[in-house]
């Protein structure tokens, strides 16, 4: 496998670009060599410039459930083309879109969209701020909710717990309202509602993906909202990623809670830049033109855009693959466990639906602490034989890989022809 053009174009393009990226998730920083460079997908593949196939798990870090260039989502496209890209006012899709994500949330009457998930998320936040009239918000260690100064803390460092800023150019001032708390760990949320009582909400992904795959143990999202609005504040659900993904109603259906404020994206746009809050109508009316919260956008609600989404939910509903995803990641789970042991190499799976994720630890993982056992040089091998045996992983260890409807039984059997040489390759580490 060669990936000469590909090492053509990165070096073309540090000049005028950042990295050769325009999001550090996917330079290779961390499993080393340079990136790839695509030049198309269809289905559950994807080519580079070099011309290699892969099985995609990457599918643009989830939008892509239906796999890349489903037919009945391309040809929605092409028809929204010939009407015009955007308009600066409101369209009809927007509501049926609006119409079909609401139906399937139960918590949400009313839904604003914007064009990215950091969009949604922050937009949430001072959503939360504006209906509570407080400031303070607590989010968990290890979860991404975008790129926002405010919840730019706790990627996991030590500075995590003091509040201190994860990323430079973040005032101290922007992240002074945010308190971190231990996934998976209630009595780290008391202890700051016991502390504080002007915490408007609380933010977590319902099923992490951002720390690799990490599941809610328990009753903790359930106990979570129930302590929550007991103290007057909100649950703010990042389904970013979860949101129909786990299921079609997301986690929340799953694991039957009610968010007070849901925050969507990635799939809902089926590949086109989507984001969205929605919640009650008693919430969602504070937001302008109805109520004093102000939030807008150029692009918001565009037409491209909500027709991708709309033909993408549309196609979910009827495929139901959620089950299907269960099983192949079950099986997945299965030989990645007995390959490890075959090779006497270290792994924990975690997965839920579609979404599933290996790390190279012992230690059962439930939070970001754990999750940092994973021995990442170990990944970094992984990631390149499994690349040259063509299957595309994320270039990181704390992303979840992600299956697509699309998947076939022999995509099926040439990962798990990839995963023995991988797993072989780190034994031989
Ligand atoms: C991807 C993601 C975001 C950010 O969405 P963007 O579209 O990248 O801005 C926020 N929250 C979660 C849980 C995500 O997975």
């Amino acid at each position: 496998m060669d990936f000469k053009k590909s090492q053509e174009l990165y070096n073309k393009g540090l000049t005028n670009l950042v990295g050769a990226v325009n999001s550090p998730v996917r330079a290779f920083a961390s499993v080393g060599g340079n990136p790839l460079f695509v030049k198309k997908a269809k289905g559950s593949k994807i080519i580079d410039v070099d011309g290699n196939t892969y099985v995609d798990l990457v599918l643009s870090y989830g939008p892509m459930i239906l796999g890349h260039r489903h037919k009945k989502v391309q040809k929605a496209v092409s028809k929204a083309l010939k009407n015009g890209y955007s308009f600066g006012a409101s369209t009809k899709n927007e509501i049926k879109l609006a119409k079909i994500i609401c139906e399937a949330f139960s918590g949400m009457d009313k839904i604003r969209f914007v064009s990215s998930g950091t969009e949604a998320v922050l937009s949430g936040i001072r959503l939360a701020r504006a209906y509570t009239g407080r400031d303070k918000i607590i989010k968990f260690s290890g979860c991404y909710h975008g790129h926002q100064d405010a919840l730019l803390v706790a990627a996991g460092s030590g500075l995590a717990t003091l509040s201190l800023p994860g990323s430079k150019g973040v005032p101290e001032g922007a992240v002074k309202n945010t308190l971190i708390a231990n996934y998976n760990d209630l009595e780290s949320v008391k202890a700051h509602f016991e502390e504080h009582d002007d915490i408007a909400g609380v933010i977590l992904e319902p099923i992490a993906g951002n720390m690799g795959v990490v599941v809610p143990q328990n009753n903790f999202l359930k106990d979570l909202k129930k302590l929550v609005n007991s103290k007057g504040a909100l649950l703010i659900v990042d389904e970013v990623m979860t949101g129909f993904r786990s299921n079609f109603g997301g986690a929340q259906e799953k694991f039957d809670v009610e968010a007070d404020i849901t925050c969507l994206g990635k799939v809902i746009g089926g590949g086109f830049p989507v984001g969205a809050y929605g919640a009650r109508n008693e919430i969602m009316e504070m937001v302008a033109p109805l109520g004093g919260m102000y939030q807008a956008g150029t692009l918001s609600g565009n037409p491209i855009a909500m027709a991708a989404g709309i033909s993408t939910l549309s196609e979910l509903k009827k495929q139901d693959p959620y089950e299907k995803f269960n099983e192949i990641a079950k099986i997945l789970e299965v030989f990645l466990l007995e390959t490890a042991k075959k090779y006497d190499v270290k792994v924990t799976v975690n997965r839920f639906g579609s979404m599933i994720n290996t790390f190279f630890t012992d230690v059962h993982v439930t939070n970001f602490e754990e999750a940092q056992t994973s021995d990442t040089k170990k990944y970094a091998v992984f990631f390149w034989e499994m690349i040259r045996n063509g299957v595309f992983l994320p270039p990181s260890q704390f992303e979840a890989w992600f299956l697509t409807s699309a998947i076939s039984n022999k995509d099926l059997k040439n990962i798990t022809k990839a995963i023995d040489k991988s797993i072989q390759a780190v034994s031989n580490m």
